[in-house]
């Protein structure tokens, strides 16, 4: 059944009901390497993809599978593939479409995971990132040749928070034939990047989709809304024939299946051969967070919001950076979040960087970890831990200031948030 509310499909979407085999209701955790073939002539279609079924646990496992159906109708797309974390989802997402010599556009405003992924290791395979400033959509036309492959942001990037405007880059993008992939990390539930032109999303599900810190973990999901055909010379990994897999063409080969033949290329020849998949005991771990997300949701946006407030009046803070205080262009931006502003917030003291380390040395209840989007608290000083590496002239463009603290507030009770916050700043 198509539900279409979050809270439902949280719980219900996707491909598991019950167990056939055990009436299990909790989807089972299939911790094995391989499955038996009914006969050889099963193994071979299996292997020829003339029929769809689970071989080895590399490539596919039905635990996973559940997770992967119910993120796919959660955003909206066509299908997803799990992989073993954020970073690997990313690195898939441009090596899908991306040979030596390509390049794609992407938003400055990034993890700093992503930010060295695409600036070092790309370049290792030859694959040129462009950054762009998203502040003016049209940066992503400018910096796109007839070389570009994608482009890639993130909905809600820390520490600056700006909303990232993914329906006039996605426009822009359909009018060249370039896919906008978004990291929608920090906006689950509340962000539907495919209702808004982009093509594929992925997610860190170690954040808010894991929701209690206790796996690694990512996914893509393919929108199944762009036409890889019509692109022509443009995606040749998924319309010219590919001699990994006795010369098919993704397009045509796997047509019957449905708009899927950007996730399938990614499962059959990257995760194939480059082996990053999620462990099945993380997949449950995962459609346990994914239960609850709309409603964990709901109570870390509304507690942001008045976490934001309480801090906008404190006399020690100088700045406080939400989404729920934007005014002017950056409020219209935030306006694509729906249901809530997101739980990661960022404020300045007044006293600066020795401030910041203090405060932070003083939380209680707040836990002090280089993480988001936990059901608890969180808090970090991002100038002396996780931009530290960078000058504080890349800090400063980065959004962070010696006093600056980021905070990734969790579902805790209001009251106790924010007595927390009060004491630290006393202190
Ligand atoms: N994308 C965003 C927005 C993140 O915050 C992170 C990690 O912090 C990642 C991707 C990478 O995810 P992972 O740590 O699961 O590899």
């Amino acid at each position: 059944m198509a539900y279409l509310h979050p809270e439902t499909i949280a719980l219900h979407g996707g491909s598991h009901r019950a167990d056939p085999n055990t009436g299990s209701v909790a989807v089972p955790i299939h911790q094995t390497t391989a499955f038996q073939f009914q006969d050889t002539g099963h193994a071979a279609r299996l292997f020829g993809l003339a029929e769809m079924g689970n071989i080895y646990s590399r490539i596919m496992n039905p635990t996973n599978d559940a997770l992967e159906s119910r993120i796919a109708q959660l955003e909206g797309g066509a299908a997803a593939l799990s992989v073993g974390s954020g970073q690997a989802a990313t690195a898939f997402c441009v090596m899908n479409l991306c040979e030596a010599g390509d390049n794609i556009v992407s938003s400055t405003d990034l993890y700093g995971g992503t930010w060295n992924l695409f600036a070092n290791t790309m370049k290792q395979f030859g694959i040129e990132v462009r950054f762009v400033d998203p502040a003016d959509p049209e940066n992503f036309r400018r910096a796109t040749d007839a070389r570009t492959r994608c482009y890639y942001a993130e909905t809600l990037p820390n520490p600056k928070l700006q909303v990232f405007p993914i329906a006039e880059v996605a426009a822009i993008g359909r009018e060249i034939g370039v896919p906008l992939i978004m990291d929608n990390t920090a906006a689950p539930v509340i962000c539907k990047p495919l209702a808004l032109g982009a093509a594929v999303v992925m997610h860190s599900t170690t954040k808010w989709i894991g929701g209690h810190g206790t796996s690694i973990g990512g996914i893509i999901v393919d929108g199944g809304n762009f036409d890889w055909e019509a692109g022509g010379e443009r995606f040749p990994t998924l319309n010219k024939p590919d001699p990994s897999y006795h010369g098919a063409v993704w397009t045509q080969a796997v047509k019957a299946m449905g708009p899927v033949a950007y996730i399938i290329r990614m499962r059959t020849c990257l995760l194939r051969d480059l082996g990053a998949p999620m462990a099945p005991f993380n997949a449950f771990m995962f459609l346990q967070g994914l239960e609850t997300l709309p409603l964990r949701m709901e109570r870390h946006c509304e507690n942001a919001t008045k976490v934001a407030a309480y801090l906008a009046g404190h006399p020690k803070v100088a700045s406080v950076t939400h989404p729920s205080l934007f005014s002017g262009e950056a409020a219209r931006r935030a306006a694509i979040l729906k249901g809530g502003m997101g739980s990661l917030l960022g404020f300045e003291l007044k006293a600066g960087a020795e401030a910041g380390k203090t405060f932070i040395e003083a939380l209680k209840m707040f836990y002090h970890v280089a993480n988001i989007g936990d059901a608890r608290s969180l808090a970090i000083h991002p100038a002396t831990t996780t931009h530290s590496q960078l000058t504080v002239e890349e800090q400063a463009m980065s959004g962070v200031t010696p006093g600056y603290v980021r905070l990734s507030i969790g579902i805790e009770h209001i009251d106790d948030i924010i007595a927390d916050l009060s004491q630290a700043l006393d202190a």
